[in-house]
């Protein structure tokens, strides 16, 4: 297996990419889906807008290289390959959850019978705390309007399960691409079609997704969608988001409007009535924060350059490769660990998850100790993501043999069952 992995390394079309990116010291880094390593051309964008504002002070809003004014839009528009994305309906702006308000609160409008969101009980905590904020906003009670689909093994969930709660009670589908727990990747365009079969409109949080997997939103017709751009964008540690809407909502009232979504040309016309740019610039609130921004110029090059079918391609391999060492090298029975990421590879994100009732956070502890870094998701997940802009097929092996001889020498025994305020 060893040799299979450095032959994989061998012929891997994408493998120059590592070098460009700064790999903490003796570590095997396999945390991307959480946060995405620094690559030098991030570095660099974000040494030249410091530098903008070194020397051009407030001239930097219309004479930085990107002018800083027209950078939250541009940006957008680089990365509308990614998701498929037509011009203007994609803006860089805000962060995740901020944007779930913003569009969320356009998109809801509870009326006579139809005034339910539709989520899932498997769904990241911050995306649930806002649905339940948007609901008790409109004067509503959360335990009452929003439907969670469930999840029929406490990780995944079945796409014809959550059409088959699109009912005429709901107002409106807000779901996950990814799900950031167990990896499996939702058909979105499938929801999509079922949701506007209905006259529902739908939203989606690609945080997990972007970067890794290839959409299509503006053909698919999605209605909107936010994603973060830390983890497989590489863009930093709380780096602004991005937020989708479809140019066919242009026209829709923002419903936490702010002078930046004003229309651009007028905006410094500093008037008290609001018109909103009819482009996804409408839904900005405030003025970028260009500084923290500014790494996602030079880590947009890179992953445009190589490519999210390219990316794509190889994350999958990297994660069948993974799944693979994994089966046969872990104690085959009475150790527990399971594979719960989704076996097809169209049913899966960039990242494998396992789980174990009872040691999963000591084996993640014991992987750290070893220098590798997972991360580990209460109560039960040991998450793996090899990341194709910067992993090698021989790191997966590695993992993949480190995990085999925790278990098998019970190294996890050394380890507290004590989470840490991360892990
Ligand atoms: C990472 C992630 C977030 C993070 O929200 P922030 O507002 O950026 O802190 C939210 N939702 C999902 C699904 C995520 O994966």
């Amino acid at each position: 297996m060893k040799n299979k992995a450095l032959a994989l390394d061998k012929k891997d079309p994408l493998s120059g990419f590592r070098s460009r990116f700064y790999i903490p010291e003796n570590t095997i880094y396999v945390d991307g889906n959480s946060l995405g390593l620094l690559s030098a051309e991030a570095e660099e964008s974000l040494l030249r807008v410091l530098d903008e504002w070194k020397t051009l002070g407030i001239k930097g809003w219309l004479q930085g290289k990107r002018p800083w004014f027209y950078f939250a839009e541009q940006i957008g528009d680089i990365a509308s390959p990614l998701v498929g994305a037509e011009p203007g309906e994609l803006i860089f702006t805000g962060t995740t959850t901020v944007n779930i308000h913003a569009l969320v609160s356009t998109f809801y409008h509870p009326k006579g019978k139809r005034t339910k969101i539709l989520a899932d009980e498997v769904n990241f905590p911050s995306d649930i705390y806002a649905l339940k904020g948007q609901i008790r906003q409109k004067g509503l009670d959360p335990a009452e309007e929003l439907l969670m689909a469930p999840s029929h093994d406490g990780y995944n969930l079945d796409e014809d399960t959550i059409v088959s709660m699109m009912t005429e009670e709901v107002a409106l589908v807000y779901l996950p691409s990814v799900l950031y727990a167990s990896g499996q990747l939702l058909d979105m365009e499938y929801l999509t079609k079922e949701a506007h079969r209905r006259n529902i409109p739908i939203g989606f949080d690609c945080s997990h997704s972007a970067g890794a997997v290839p959409h299509e939103f503006s053909k698919w017709g999605v209605d909107f969608a936010v994603f973060c751009s830390y983890k497989y964008l590489n863009g930093g540690p709380g780096c602004t988001a991005f937020l989708y809407i479809n140019k066919k909502h242009f026209h829709k009232e923002p419903m936490t409007p702010g002078w930046f979504g004003y229309v651009k040309e007028k905006q410094f016309d500093m008037l008290h009535e609001f018109e909103h740019a009819r482009s996804a610039g409408g839904w900005q609130i405030s003025s970028p924060g260009v500084l923290g921004a500014s790494t996602m110029e030079g880590s947009l090059k890179i992953i445009n350059e190589a490519g999210i079918e390219n990316i794509r391609e190889k994350s999958l391999k990297l994660t069948t490769f993974l799944k693979e060492l994994i089966r046969e090298m872990l104690p085959a029975t009475g150790d527990g660990f399971s594979i719960i990421t989704p076996e097809e590879d169209h049913r899966r994100g960039g990242h494998i998850a396992l789980a174990h009732p009872k040691i999963a956070l000591r084996v993640n502890e014991a992987l750290k100790a070893r220098g590798i870094v997972p991360d580990f998701r209460a109560p039960d997940i040991i998450r793996i993501a090899p990341v194709a802009l910067y992993n090698t097929f021989y790191e997966v092996f590695q993992v993949a043999a480190a995990l085999s001889e925790i278990i098998r020498n019970k190294e996890f025994l050394q380890y507290d069952n004590r989470r840490k305020p991360i892990s």
